[in-house]
């Protein structure tokens, strides 16, 4: 392990994208078959393929149990150096001595060794688990012959091993290193689903004759926002298609044999959940992989994502359930067929193909309609099929190329998605800060909070949106509306502010909207939004109607929800 840990340290000392696959390829070269497979499926982040279905759980506690067994650590050094390091592998790593009865047999560490101990660790069950987990953690770092090895070797066990690779440069090492064709390997792996196997079969010369392995999933294609208002010239060329962008849970469904798959983006198979579309695709023959979104519908309506979320949540569901929130998989893509993919070809191809492979028998599947976008269309048109798409319960539009491969995992602009703000947050404006740059002259940040009670918790800063004029305007409204002195003191304490913010009257309103809320500890709502925003200042509105950190509380729960499941 010494060599990869060696490695891992040249890749990130360096940015070059070349450099970076200089070294691993080098690397991987000097090999052997299974040193090869595990020591890639590392450098990709986890140590198993996924066909292995099998997941690490160390807690730290353990990793630590076994060091202080291994390498007998003084008390307090531990401590010290995680403080000092700020992760368990860089810390651990600086303690690593020669281990406490050490045996005649030391082992060596290499990749396979170490990927077997992982197999021990993810399949220790039952009551023991922890000491089995524990017990293997030790053979690996008595094993570990050096600070560097013990700290790339923890680093794998806690899922920690940030380095700058991407898969697409791993891949693109792999062809390096067996002088092999980039764009075989990158099938291959869409196919295989597991690097390791891919890197095996570039060094034997056997990419070609990888299959379609239904039941890994792959990369999900991803869509760049484009900005809601136009012109939009992007869309000029005449070379788009317009779908309804459907609000649900993404789903890759796989149907091979008999077995029917229904991966989530996170790649779980979420299909306990919803039987009915896993009968309705039973129902067609033929084994092939289909992109969708799988909605809650009922007699045409389109129902809430929580709904959603309720099913989701269900495995196996009562048919009273699963009559008072029907679901349904929207197919619009398909990614192979037979033995075969199909992402290369063109989007028009894979649409022709995916309506003669999947023929809706009843509600539970539909094919997504689709309406090609004229060249030179008026922003007004692609208005009015956002808002007919809204009409239909809808969330906005996706734009797709008609002449583009399906790329997965990729966010590119071949897919566009058309949305507004789902929701958006009125705040209380609490403070004021002088602005930067041509703003210097205004008090143009502003610090926001929600209720809670009577109480006003800060959950932002905003200093974009408003019109400069607006600003201007805003600047002697709020010097006018300073707190006095001691009041301000109680402010700055209560609601955690800067000593260079100006505190001022909590009168005025703003809509703000955001991409993103985060838990934080940074303001004392606990939360943090992430790209904030003054959509409008809401004058007609007074702060007891601002926003409550509940409702913050429920968009939070529904995002969280939306990203693990859709
Ligand atoms: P967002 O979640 O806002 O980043 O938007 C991207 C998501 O939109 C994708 O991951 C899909 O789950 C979803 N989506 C909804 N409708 C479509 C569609 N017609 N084509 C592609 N993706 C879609």
């Amino acid at each position: 392990m010494l060599r990869f840990a060696q490695t891992c340290e040249q890749i990130g000392a360096t940015a070059s994208r070349l450099a970076k696959i200089d070294a691993l390829a080098t690397y991987l070269r000097a090999l052997d078959d299974d040193d090869l497979a595990a020591a890639t499926r590392f450098f990709s982040g986890s140590p198993f393929a996924p066909t292995e279905e099998r997941t690490l759980s160390v807690g730290s506690r353990t990793i630590v149990a076994a060091a202080h067994a291994v390498w007998q650590l003084p008390e307090d050094a531990l401590a010290s150096a995680y403080r000092e390091a700020g992760d368990l592998g860089a810390a651990l790593g600086t303690l690593v001595r020669e281990p406490a009865g050490l045996s005649l047999f030391r082992e060596t560490l290499t990749p396979a060794s170490l990927k077997l101990a992982l197999d021990e660790i993810a399949d220790a069950k039952g009551k023991a688990a922890n000491k089995r987990r524990q017990y293997a953690c030790e053979r690996i770092f008595a094993a570990c012959a050096s600070p560097l090895e013990a700290t790339y070797a923890i680093k794998i066990l806690t899922g920690d091993l940030r380095i700058g690779l991407r898969e697409g440069l791993v891949l693109d090492a792999i062809a390096a290193a067996f002088s092999r064709d980039a764009d075989d390997v990158r099938k291959a792996a869409m196919a295989a689903g597991d690097l390791g196997a891919v890197a095996r079969a570039a060094k034997a010369d056997t990419l070609g004759a990888v299959d379609v392995a239904y039941g890994t999933p792959i990369g999900v294609m991803l869509a760049t926002p484009l900005a809601y208002g136009g012109p939009y010239p992007i869309l000029a060329d005449g070379g788009w298609i317009v779908e309804d962008k459907y609000d649900g849970i993404r789903i890759q469904a796989h149907t091979f044999g008999e077995r029917v798959a229904l991966y989530s983006r996170t790649h779980t198979d979420v299909g306990a959940a919803f039987p009915e579309i896993v009968a309705a695709l039973r129902e067609h023959a033929g084994d092939a992989i289909y992109d969708g979104e799988l909605i809650a519908i009922r007699d045409g309506r389109v129902l809430p994502f929580r709904d959603l979320q309720t099913r989701l949540q269900r495995k196996d569901p009562a048919p009273e359930l699963q009559a008072a929130i029907p679901v349904q998989f929207v197919a619009f893509d398909l990614l192979a067929r037979g033995g075969r993919f199909v992402i290369d070809l063109p989007l028009v191809e894979r649409r022709g193909l995916l309506a003669e492979t999947l023929v809706p028998l009843d509600d539970r599947i539909a094919i997504a309609p689709w309406s090609a976008l004229e060249a030179g269309s008026a922003p007004e048109i692609v208005h009015a099929r956002f808002d007919e798409s809204r009409a239909r319960g809808h969330e906005g539009l996706v734009l797709k190329r008609t002449d583009a491969p399906y790329a997965p995992g990729r966010r590119g602009k071949w897919w566009l998605k058309l949305k507004r703000e789902l929701a958006t947050l009125d705040c209380v404006v609490v403070a004021v800060e002088w602005g930067h740059g041509k703003r210097a002259k205004w008090l143009s940040d502003y610090t926001f909070a929600v209720r809670d009670g009577d109480e006003l918790l800060v959950i932002g800063k905003a200093y974009t949106g408003l019109t400069d004029a607006e600003i201007v305007a805003n600047t002697d409204w709020f010097l006018a509306r300073q707190l006095p002195e001691d009041e301000a003191a109680n402010a700055y304490r209560t609601l955690a502010l800067k000593r260079r913010e100006l505190v001022v009257e909590p009168t005025l309103v703003v809509e703000i909207a955001f991409d993103v809320i985060q838990a934080s500890a940074l303001h004392k709502s606990g939360f943090s939004l992430r790209f904030p925003r003054i959509v409008r200042m809401r004058t007609d509105k007074r702060p007891s109607d601002a926003d409550t950190l509940e409702r913050v509380r429920t968009i939070y729960g529904e995002m969280l929800a939306r990203e693990s499941g859709g």
